[in-house]
């Protein structure tokens, strides 16, 4: 198991195999879209490194459901600007990549014990298509997303993402996005922001955790106790982490990407496990 290679590392690991690898981005700011950061290069250096998929399945932040897992089954997923007051040039930013409606009713088969049904009514939110655009510029691999049921606990998605699992052996490339830690309230401003002391406690702890594999410490809430609460008055943006993990096995190896804090309060930590 390794968890400190670098990306360069990771390229040389990626190369096409019968089973895709699993990734988590922090997305952080939608402003990462239109602007060249040490995040977006990190995306497409990654897209340029990964097997290509036959399509894309999305667990973002950004698509809460209750009581349900919805599936987007739309030919077309339109594109998302679900973000208030950022410049116009977001609001222009489009990703027209195809959906997958056969696969999609798939997964709303195979996710029938938590509840799965299909929509057509969501499309590509901005956790989705912020990160997309620059792991697939050219819009032209199919993908859809899958909805977070904000009902249920933690564990619920790390069950979700083992149930999930199956399809990375048929090249499907299951993307989770959110932020490992994740507390609008507590953002601090300007370029050289100093991370809060529960940003960098957290997201070390949920770092040496997901080394060690043990998920089970990462979905116990109440083991997490007050640090978690800080890191994530609402655990939107956590979810999609677990349903990563959850969708790993003993067979893949970890490694990680950016992990900087940014804005104090926002943990742009991102993962991929793929085949040792
Ligand atoms: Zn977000």
């Amino acid at each position: 198991m390794t968890a400190t290679r670098t990306l360069d590392d990771l390229k040389a690991s990626l190369a096409p195999s019968d089973r895709m690898p699993l990734v988590f981005l922090g997305h952080g700011s939608p402003m990462n879209a239109i602007e060249d950061t040490d995040y977006s290069r990190a995306w497409t250096d990654l897209g340029r490194s990964l097997p290509r998929p036959t399509a894309i399945l999305v667990v973002s932040a950004h698509w809460m459901t209750r009581g349900t897992t919805l599936v987007d089954v739309s030919a077309m997923p339109g594109t998302i600007h679900d973000f208030y007051g950022f410049p116009q040039a977001l609001y222009h930013q489009q990703y027209p990549a195809p959906g997958d409606p056969a696969l999609a009713r798939e997964v709303v088969s195979l996710l029938a014990s938590h509840h799965a049904q299909e929509d057509d009514s969501w499309g590509l939110d901005h956790g989705a298509w912020t990160v997309l655009k620059f792991l697939y510029p050219g819009a032209d691999v199919p993908v859809f997303q899958v909805s977070i049921d904000m009902g249920r606990g933690l564990d619920y998605q790390l069950e979700i993402g083992k149930t999930l699992s199956e399809l990375r052996d048929r090249g499907v490339l299951i993307l989770g996005s959110g932020n490992v830690v994740h507390n609008l309230g507590q953002i601090r401003w300007g370029a050289n922001s100093q991370p809060h002391d529960f940003a960098l406690e957290f997201d070390a702890l949920f770092a040496d955790r997901l080394v060690d594999r043990d998920f089970a410490a990462l979905a116990d809430r109440a083991g997490l106790g007050a640090l978690f609460e800080a890191a994530h008055p609402s655990v939107d943006h956590y979810m999609p982490a677990l349903t990563i993990a959850g969708a790993s096995d003993a067979r893949d190896d970890l490694t990680f990407m950016t992990d900087s804090i940014d804005l104090g309060s926002v943990s742009m930590r991102s993962y991929v496990f793929h085949s040792a």
